[in-house]
């Protein structure tokens, strides 16, 4: 019964962490990393730079705010600013503060339940970045 129990278990996260996926990957070409920054970073992916920079861009925005790697691609960090400055400008949620590395350990794992569960250990992080702007 244990055991039926844990794979009935086991196929629902899984199928939760493909739904996730799919509707996080058409909109924000989410990379399933596990821990969201989405709400953080102006609902610009980081994943999505090729350098997968999670705190500001690289030194090599090109003059147009495009990126060095894909020419064609805006750089996600420029986007970020500039979605951040437009809807959120007094947010606390405002690009600001420093994000911690990318939890390898959690990639292709939901982010929605990791934040949910603070698997993620976003709490502790929103509160030292609280106490900081105070
Ligand atoms: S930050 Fe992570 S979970 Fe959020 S959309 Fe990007 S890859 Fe997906």
């Amino acid at each position: 019964m244990g055991n039926a129990l844990e794979w009935i278990g086991s196929k629902l996260y899984t199928g939760l962490v493909w739904f996730e996926y799919c509707a996080k990957h058409p909109i924000f070409g989410c990379r399933l990393c596990g821990t969201c920054k989405l709400h953080d970073l102006g609902l610009t992916c980081p994943m999505t730079c090729p350098k997968q920079l999670r705190n500001g861009p690289c030194g090599g925005v090109r003059a147009n705010g495009h990126c060095e790697v894909k020419p064609e691609m805006e750089c996600r960090w420029v986007r970020i600013e500039r979605r951040a400055r437009k809807y959120w400008p007094k947010s606390w949620w405002h690009p600001r503060h420093i994000n911690p590395p990318v939890r390898w350990d959690l990639q292709a794992t939901s982010s929605w339940l990791n934040y949910l569960y603070n698997v993620d250990k976003h709490k502790e992080e929103y509160e030292e970045i609280k106490a900081k702007q105070q």
